[in-house]
């Protein structure tokens, strides 16, 4: 289901400006590898998981470990480039997209997708005296091919 290969070379070097530019301007060094990761997630809105994105890559950087790859989105989520989600108990999920939205996971097969949020959920911070930095909001329930799945079987 991950397997949105970007072997393509032509289309890796079309995406490199935009990790590049995402990298630097997050104050993170641009290795060659933080760059191809980097662009993974920009290009694969899978919200894959460490694993996803090694066996992704690794046909095409042979050098890359499992390590690298996640001190990597470890750097990444550090510096905000890059934003983690636990909305999956058994893996961290990493998503490129860093504006504020919410994520739907299907209980049945497992997809992540992205719900978009009204700018009025974010709450109040004056009330309290604290600061939010972060906001995770998770649905869960079935996407539509499971339902499909689950409508046909019960007629
Ligand atoms: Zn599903
Ligand atoms: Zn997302």
């Amino acid at each position: 289901m991950h397997q949105i290969k970007i072997c393509n070379y032509y289309k890796y070097k079309m995406s490199q400006e935009k990790g590049y530019t995402r990298l630097v301007s997050h104050g993170i060094k641009p290795s060659l590898q933080r760059i191809a990761i980097m662009n993974y997630l920009i290009e694969n809105r899978i919200h894959p998981t460490v694993d996803m994105i090694f066996s992704d890559l690794y046909p095409d950087i042979p050098t890359l470990s499992r390590t690298t790859v996640y001190n990597t989105l470890k750097i990444l989520v550090e510096q905000g480039a890059v934003q983690m989600l636990t909305i999956d108990d058994k893996n961290s999920r990493y998503d490129a997209d860093i504006t504020p939205h919410a994520h739907f996971r299907c209980s049945k097969c497992g997809c992540i997708k992205d719900l978009p949020i009204k700018e009025d959920i974010i709450f109040k911070e004056d009330s309290e005296k604290i600061k939010i930095t972060e906001v995770q909001l998770y649905c869960k329930g079935y996407c539509a091919q499971c339902l499909k799945d689950i409508e046909t079987k019960n007629t």
